[in-house]
């Protein structure tokens, strides 16, 4: 989980990434950090735990001079959240510099690791990410997409990848495509990739195309060209990216991020009605299109129960269980008005741990709601995911530990309905095949990391 961003071809190129982290900022809000090469080859980075506004003023932007710059939003997991682990990354070595923004997890990173330190391989971060700089510096090829190509033989795992390599910038998507990664054009002709289409609106490109799985895009100033030298292996698109992790005004995947949550609450109000109910509601921003859809569908007003404070960040991005534990009620308030004496339906997207959920039901009860059933627009989540989404350990995830009727008695409510996996997989657009749902089904499509723990640190997300 982490957004990224680069353009190739454009004087201040900085701050146009600058402003494409704004839109990518609800992919990783614990350090942000932009990488330009200027006209002469000499890279620069800024790098900065926090937000992209608490970060970047506009001297530091302004000082990052080049036509072109990468840069990286960062989620990382439990324990390594600090600065040396903020990307880009930032090398140099005999061939020059190298910079690398990295969206996923690799699933055989320790084995790549203890291999290169075995040959000497110093590391200087716990980012999995790192293993793809060393191999990337070792690579004798000449040609930046070779070098890249060699250096990801035998990768494993999710990556969408910005790499700078001298004055060409490469994009590149795993074989199975875990993570989106989309290509736009700028009015004056520059080429952007981006995590999400959001963060090209908002620097007015418009969409050429996606990265597809497998293939290495280098942008060099002369326009744009594809190698594909890594087998495609069976499209394993992350299906949390439609339930959750995207931004609705975005497409990723080729799909409507909002058409997807749109369809999954309608679906979820087909498969689990609250006949008794008497209004619908959200919990504000992430399922307001999956309670559209269950309002549209079962013809319930929808209503705004829950008010976010919008200067507090995504719960779960505070790595520690005391600091999410707390962010529940700085980030959500209840109206009485519109809860008091009313059986209610709580839409949310997902339940992870149960600590938010548990909270806010509390919250809507003591605003007097006579009966909350929840409405949950995903399958129960029974399985870490290796992939890049911070959901790791099997025991923090309640609906590995509980039944549903006992989540149900945990977080307080009258009913709980989940969408089934297959009303999950059939909403979102092009399924229901080629997408990643492990985390839901326990269907990995790939050995597990031997060394899980190793992972966590080691995010490179
Ligand atoms: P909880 O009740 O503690 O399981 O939290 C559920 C809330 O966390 C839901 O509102 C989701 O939108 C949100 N959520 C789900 N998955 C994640 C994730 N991996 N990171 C951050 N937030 C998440």
């Amino acid at each position: 989980m982490c957004g990224i961003f680069g353009v190739q071809g454009v004087p201040g190129a900085a701050s146009i990434v600058h402003l494409g982290l704004y839109s990518l900022q609800h992919r990783g809000q614990e350090s942000a950090g932009i990488v330009a090469i200027d006209d002469d080859g000499t890279a620069r980075v800024a790098r900065k735990m926090g937000l992209v506004s608490d970060g970047f003023d506009g001297a530091t932007v302004g000082s990052l001079d080049g036509s072109l710059a990468i840069g990286h939003t960062r989620y990382s997991t439990a324990g390594s959240s600090t600065i040396d682990n903020a990307q880009p990354v930032l090398v140099r070595f005999r061939g020059g510099h190298i910079a690398l923004a990295h969206n996923g997890n690799l699933t055989n990173a320790t084995e790549l690791r203890h291999e290169l330190e075995n040959e000497g391989s110093i590391f200087s971060s716990t980012m999995d990410s790192e293993v793809l700089v060393h191999r990337l510096a070792k690579s004798s090829a000449e040609a930046p997409a070779t070098k890249l190509a060699e250096a990801l033989q035998g990768v494993e795992g999710a990556y969408s990848l910005l790499v700078v390599i001298g004055n060409t910038l490469l994009a590149t998507r795993d074989p199975r495509g875990w993570r989106p990664l989309v290509i736009g054009r700028t009015p004056d002709g520059a080429y952007v990739a981006a995590s999400e289409t959001c963060a090209l609106d908002i620097v007015s490109a418009s969409v050429v195309r996606e990265v597809e799985p497998g293939e290495i895009v280098a942008f060099d100033g002369t326009g744009i060209r594809s190698l594909k030298p890594l087998d495609r292996k069976e499209s394993r698109r992350c299906v949390f990216e439609y339930v959750y992790f995207s931004r609705p005004d975005s497409r990723v995947f080729g799909g409507s991020v909002d058409r997807a949550r749109r369809a999954l609450g309608r679906r979820l109000a087909t498969e689990c009605p609250a006949p008794s109910a008497e209004l619908v509601f959200s919990v504000p921003d992430s399922s307001n299109s999956a309670a559209l859809g269950f309002a549209e569908q079962s013809g319930l007003p929808l209503e705004l129960a829950l008010i976010r404070n919008h200067y507090v960040g995504r719960t779960f991005i505070q790595p520690t269980q005391a600091g999410r534990d707390a962010k529940v009620k700085v980030k959500y308030n209840a109206v009485r008005e519109v809860l008091d004496g009313k059986s209610v339906v709580m839409v949310d997207d997902s339940i992870v741990r149960g600590t938010t959920t548990r909270g806010l039901v509390a919250m809507v009860r003591a605003a007097g709601a006579r009966e909350v059933h929840m409405r949950v627009s995903s399958a129960p989540i029974t399985g870490p995911c290796y992939y890049g989404i911070d959901t790791p350990n099997r025991e923090e995830l309640i609906a590995a530990n509980m039944t549903t009727e006992q989540i149900a008695v945990h977080i307080g409510v009258d009913s709980l309905g989940y969408l089934s996996l297959d009303g999950m997989l059939e909403s979102v657009p092009d399924g229901p095949r080629g997408f990643c749902h492990a985390c839901f089904s326990g269907d990995y499509p790939t050995p597990p990391p031997t060394d899980p723990d190793k992972l966590r640190f080691g995010c490179g997300c």
